[in-house]
């Protein structure tokens, strides 16, 4: 049997918080460095672990130990526990090892009784404060310890002041609060049929039971699960002598912070209420007073006391505090919660006062958080309240008016600013996101295609709203609220929480502090892994280069095709009967290649940047075949002339013969070009073309022409030769030659299995962890997120979605493996990774481990990926060195 655990305080120093939980740890560090803490003792959470351990059935001899414990401060204190002269009386507050709102209330003003308050009253000469303890004893310990119902304690406050016509507690006489007393007690033997206990020590042990049971209840579970807090860990309980914040005047409790948890300023900041106790201050019982405004000497004390938290804790804390006839004690510490600038700004400011090393501060700052310091975001200050919420698809805020149709978008986007509103969006509607600030839709996911292209223009997407409904002349959406926004309306929505607003709402943005540059450049020095971007178009790559990305890892084509001018040449060049049309209307499209390419080796600067040839099925340029079906029904019905029937029935005819039942897997990619090989052809020129414009002119980029889909060796050298032929083809056209790279993607299982092979011909590896995990699991990403992924999640058959986080013992061994095979065959062989899992954190950690060269991910998330990077270096190191 485990040795049962009560410590005193001052015992308990140099145990962590497993044990003592958060609340004890903060207390005990704090006793030990001479902070005025008032004296206490802690139940362990071995204690708790044992009690579950038996089924709920008490330790035996732990109420003895309590004793004990109690024993030893009256001692030190001079004081009796429900003594009749100066009685001691305690709070008892659980403590878990990580912060659980769901757990039990604290109680307080422990061991008063009819008899004790009476003497407090006495002695304190302050009958009011007495009965006040009192009140909010019985109020505290019947709901927590004796499971009477709370709410009929607030409704006899409530009807009492009503009575007296007062607004607050503090207002009631003496006598008023007797009466509350009793009628308090009366709800005790209503709802539990049991008194109130008069025992001290009574009381005491309840409330000990209180707290162990509470680990378990309902609302912790909950919160357990959604945090996935391990349900092994157990609680400790505090029992700590009560202090008196509310005995007059000259005392009151507050919270304070070291530094400013919004701005990371370096001051003290907080809140302080005179004559209240415990939770008055942030319940707002009344208004409370600005630490800056309290008196000089408080004040001088209360910063000293910041200086020593910090100078101990190494980081910014939190704490509570409560003044007693003049006399400053502390009640709890805790590292404080900020925002994403504060966190920045502290960490970098408190690496420069020497207070933690530079490693420490880059690892202070969860990557994730910089998110919100990147984007165009709404004013906090502007206080407008959503009409409808969504999935927080890509960050950032955008306003504009509502516009339902692509083509209209494409249209009037240039000349206003509008929000793309569609039920969801597909490859067709490219040009009106292009068009638009951001985009809005009911139905998708995070990983749906609005989502995805959104994130990689870096702009606005809340998705998956199905609060809002479109009707059927698309004219207007209706929120579930009954907010009607009509066609031309001006809303906002913001990706980053996905909210949507009726009317423009104020926005603010981002600057990029003098501080998140310092702790970047910091990361910059300690990772080994470079970080480059997707970036497909010009202002992408300039926005990838200003975040500091080292090149860019996956220019797509397809947009290229996309664009409203350019998508009747594809359509024409698909509908080709014979090779020879095919080319013609192909070539057409190579002078928007060549420029879109000489733009995005100009902003690059001679960085190296990987484009990746077209990898779209063909069909994902024509027009859906429903649509083309109900064309046809409608130009029937009016008698169309003959002519324009057979063009829509041409059409139709390709679509059905191109469609496929899985396109994800089908024919595209590589195989599309090993079919028509002039497509690849024409690009390679274009893309060649372009570098040596570029170069020609100043400094010569870095070409990486990279093939999609590959699964055989075969597909790769086959193509390799068409793109080495059309390359001489230009050099000799041109009189001019420029260097070149071609690689591959790494994203099919096969490819992964016979990199080896496919290493002997290939300039580089890029993984393209999207598909790679689709294939992997053969999972396609469209349907995984609404529809089975949350169950999977529900019951634990997956931890996390493996398109979030890259799944490790999964496509995580296949790039391992890769990476090993292909660097067997090709030494030195560089390899990157180019899917969305580039910019993840968790999935970075990966990456770094298995020798990556680089991650690419989209311009918005370089910076937290540098930082990401540097964490992965850090971490690597650290478990090298213990292992
Ligand atoms: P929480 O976990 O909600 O912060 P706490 O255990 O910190 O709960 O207690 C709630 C309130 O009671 C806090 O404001 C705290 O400062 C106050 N409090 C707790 N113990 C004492 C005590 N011994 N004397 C005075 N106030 C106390
Ligand atoms: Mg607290
Ligand atoms: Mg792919």
């Amino acid at each position: 049997m485990a040795k049962l655990r009560v410590e005193l305080f001052e015992e308990a120093v140099g145990q962590d918080k497993f044990v003592l939980g958060g609340k004890g740890f903060g207390l005990v560090e704090m006793t030990a460095i001479g902070l005025p803490v008032p004296p206490g003792f802690i139940v362990t959470t071995d204690v708790c672990k044992e009690y579950y351990a038996q089924r709920g059935k008490v330790p035996g001899g732990l109420f003895d130990e309590i004793r004990k414990e109690v024993s030893e401060i009256e001692a030190k204190t001079g004081r009796k526990f429900g003594g009749s002269e100066k009685p001691l009386l305690f709070s008892v507050r659980s403590g878990a090892p990580f912060s659980m709102p769901g757990m039990m209330d604290t109680i307080l003003n422990l061991g008063l009784n009819d008899l004790t308050t009476e003497r407090l009253a006495q002695i304190t000469k302050n009958e009011r404060f007495a009965y006040d303890s009192y009140r909010r004893l019985i109020q505290m310990f019947g709901k927590v310890a004796m499971g009477a119902d709370g709410e009929h304690f607030e409704t006899i406050l409530e009807e009492r002041k009503k009575s007296a016509g007062v607004k607050m507690d503090i207002d009631l006489s003496p006598k008023e609060i007797r009466e509350v007393v009793k009628e308090f007690k009366e709800v005790i033997r209503k709802d539990t049929g049991r008194e109130f206990p008069q025992d001290p020590h009574t009381q005491l042990e309840m409330a000990v039971v209180a707290v162990l049971k509470s680990w378990n209840n309902a609302r912790a579970k909950e919160y357990r699960k959604y945090y996935g807090i391990s349900e092994g860990l157990g609680t400790a309980i505090n029992i700590q002598v009560m202090v008196f914040g509310n005995s007059g005047q000259t005392s009151g409790s507050g919270v304070g912070f070291t530094r400013n948890p919004s701005t990371g300023e370096k001051k003290l900041y907080g809140e302080y209420l005179s004559n209240s106790q415990g939770e008055d201050v942030v319940a707002g019982v009344r208004t409370p007073v600005s630490v800056d405004k309290v008196d000089q000497m408080l004040r001088r004390e209360l910063e000293e006391v910041a200086k020593k938290l910090e100078g101990h804790f190494k980081d910014m804390q939190d704490f509570e505090f409560t003044v007693e006839d003049g006399k400053l004690y502390l009640l709890q510490t805790r590292n404080g919660k900020r925002t994403a600038q504060a966190a920045v700004k502290v960490a970098v400011d408190m690496a420069k006062e020497g207070l933690i090393s530079l490693e420490d501060s880059v690892s202070r700052v969860e990557p994730e958080m910089l998110e919100t310091l990147l984007h165009r975001r709404l004013d906090p200050s502007a206080g407008d309240k959503p009409i409808a919420k969504g999935l927080d698809a890509s960050p950032g805020a955008a306003s504009g008016v509502v516009v339902f149709e692509t083509d209209e978008a494409a249209k009037v986007g240039g000349s206003q600013k509008i929000i793309l509103v569609r039920p969801e969006t597909t490859p067709e509607d490219i040009k009106g996101l292009i068009a638009s600030q951001g985009v809005l839709t009911v139905r998708g996911g995070m990983t749906s295609h609005a989502a995805v292209v959104a994130r990689g223009m870096g702009k606005p997407a809340v998705v998956g709203c199905g609060e809002i409904e479109i009707d059927k002349e698309r004219t207007r959406f209706v929120t579930k609220s009954g907010v009607s926004i009509t066609k031309g309306e001006t809303i906002t929505i913001d990706g980053t929480t996905g909210s949507v607003y009726k009317g423009e709402v104020r926005m603010v943005d981002p600057e990029p502090s003098a501080e998140l540059n310092e702790l970047l450049g910091s990361a910059d020095r300690i990772r080994r892994l470079q970080v480059w971007a997707n970036a497909d178009t010009p202002e992408a790559a300039r926005k990838a280069r200003d975040f500091g990305a080292q090149g860019i890892g996956l220019c797509r084509t397809e947009r290229m095709f996309n664009a409203p001018n350019r998508l009747p040449i594809v359509r024409a060049m698909i509908m080709s009967r014979n090779d020879e049309d095919r080319k013609k209307h192909l070539y057409e499209l190579f002078p928007f290649q060549l420029s879109d390419f000489v733009e995005i080796f100009t902003a690059m600067r001679g960085r190296p940047v990987v484009v990746r040839l077209l990898d779209l099925p063909l069909h994902e340029f024509l027009p859906p075949l429903e649509e083309l079906l109900v064309h046809m029904q409608e130009l029937k019905e009016r008698g169309a002339p003959a002519g324009e029937i057979r063009e829509n029935e041409l059409i139709l005819n390709r679509v059905t013969e191109l469609s496929e039942h899985n396109p994800m897997i089908g024919h595209r990619g590589c195989r599309l070009a090993v079919t028509y090989p002039e497509i690849y052809e024409m690009q390679t020129k274009a893309i060649l073309k372009a570098a040596m414009e570029v170069a020609a002119k100043g400094e010569p980029p870095r070409v990486k022409i990279m093939i999609p889909l590959v699964a055989i060796a075969g597909e790769f050298t086959y193509l390799r030769k068409v793109i080495d032929e059309a390359a001489k083809e230009l050099f000799k056209e041109t009189g001019s030659e420029i260097p070149y790279q071609v690689g591959t993607m790494i994203e099919t299982p096969r490819a992964a299995l016979t990199a080896g092979e496919i290493a002997l011909y290939s300039d580089f590896f890029s993984f393209g962890t999207n598909d790679l995990t689709q294939t992997t699991f053969g999972f396609s990403r469209d349907d995984v997120e609404a529809k089975f992924i949350p169950r999977y999640l529900q019951l634990g058959i997956l931890e996390k979605s493996p398109f979030d986080s890259v799944d490790g013992s999964g496509v995580g061994k296949l790039v391992r493996m890769a990476v090993d095979e292909g660097r067997k065959s090709k030494p030195g062989l560089e390899i990157g990774i180019c899917g969305e899992h580039g910019g993840d954190p968790k999935s970075i950690v990966l990456f770094n481990e298995a020798g990556l060269n680089y991650v690419s991910c989209s311009a918005f998330r370089v910076p937290i990926a540098r930082l990401a990077a540097a964490q992965a270096t850090l971490t690597q190191k650290k478990t090298s060195s213990t292992v």
